[in-house]
């Protein structure tokens, strides 16, 4: 399976290229390099994500004890650590390589994630590897990804990878973390992704990353939704990465989704997150599952939260039960102020309406 890729999306945590915490080093890279090398040799683009930024930026400010460190500084440390990052990888390859720093504010804007992904495009087609991380220096609470496991699997989707490895210091996913349990059990594959698997003990595997398991699953969900399959390997056990290369696999694999959401469905459903909510009443229900893009103020009850026209909104019942997610054309105020109009019919619509679970619509965003 593995060879019969053409584009692949590799993510390396910070455990592997700032092991100790302070600066980087090329240390346990070599065999991941070699890797990356081999695959283009194969006709197998990849796009490396890779943390390390913050853990490479920490020596530079040695006066700070860890439980101290502010939000503000490791924006600092980020910046001060991003470029030793790259340039760690860049001395590996002696092709380019190219920095891309992303933000959650990058993916959901529907222009900028197109951007994104044809920029990739081009930095692929001209051999230059490219290195994704998130620009932690400018994130914000509501701008930011958070973690590098879903960051790589959004970029997975943008780009149009077939796969997606997260490599980690466990052999893939156990049904408890191997570390303190014994009787833990390896699941090397992985058809679909189920409550009791999203409720495993999942707790951060290492000191330095950020996510652990629990990020690497909800990465892998995203993924294989997207028809994208992805794997979970030991990205310091060298045997690992030419395992794949032989069509094996070294960890766990989770299989592409036998009927992948399409492009714009998956992009509304998995990157965008909603700035608002709109709670309806029962014939609002059932023009959001019947699949029509507008609403009338008779069908809205609630408009809460503070968004602007091209945000994304979820769409509730009375009850609760989120209905779909959609761009709106209008924005919260707009869209109170005319709710409470006596007349109205000049309510704005909806650009389009996404189902939550059963509806897949759509409209050009
Ligand atoms: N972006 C962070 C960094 O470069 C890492 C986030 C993560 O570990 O997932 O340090």
């Amino acid at each position: 399976m593995f060879s019969s890729f053409k584009r692949v999306v590799l993510k390396v945590g910070s455990a592997l290229i700032a092991p100790s915490g302070s600066g980087c080093s090329p240390h346990k890279l070599f065999p991941i390099a070699q890797f990356i090398i081999d695959c283009r040799q194969r006709g197998i683009e990849v796009v490396l994500v890779s943390s390390g930024s913050i853990a490479a930026g920490k020596r530079h400010f040695p006066k700070i004890d860890s439980a101290d460190v502010s939000i503000t500084m490791k924006k600092a440390m980020a910046a001060a650590g991003q470029a030793e990052m790259v340039s760690t990888w860049d001395k590996l390859f002696d092709f380019a390589t190219c920095q891309i720093l992303l933000t959650h504010g990058d993916l959901r804007d529907p222009e900028r994630y197109a951007s994104v992904s044809s920029t990739i495009d081009e930095t692929l087609k001209h051999g230059i590897l490219p290195i994704v991380n998130e620009n932690d220096t400018i994130t914000t609470d509501k701008l930011k990804v958070g973690d590098n496991d879903n960051l790589a699997a959004m970029v997975s989707a943008a780009v149009g990878a077939d796969a997606l490895i997260l490599c980690t210091d466990v052999d893939g996913l156990y049904s408890a973390n191997p570390k303190d349990n014994p009787d833990a059990k390896h699941i090397p594959e992985v058809r679909s992704i189920t409550d009791s698997l999203r409720n495993l003990d999942m707790r951060t595997t290492n000191s330095v990353g950020t996510g652990g398991m629990a990020t690497k699953v909800q990465a892998a969900e995203k993924a294989i939704a997207n028809g994208i399959a992805t794997y979970i390997i030991h990205g310091e056990q060298a045997d690992s990465f030419p395992a794949l290369l032989r069509n094996e696999n070294p960890g766990t694999i989770f299989f592409p989704s036998k009927s992948p959401i399409n492009d714009k469905d998956h992009w509304l459903r998995y990157t965008t997150r909603a700035q608002g909510e709109l709670v309806v009443n029962k014939a609002g229900e059932k023009t959001v599952i019947d699949g029509l893009l507008s609403l009338s103020s008779e069908q809205l009850l609630e408009v809460n939260g503070d968004f602007n026209t091209g945000d994304t909104v979820v769409i509730k019942s009375e009850d609760g039960k989120s209905l779909a997610k959609a761009i709106t054309n209008c924005s919260s105020c707009l869209m109170s102020y005319l709710t409470e109009q006596e007349d109205s019919s000049s309510l704005n619509h909806l650009d389009s309406v996404y189902e939550s679970d059963q509806m897949t619509l759509l409209k050009e965003v």
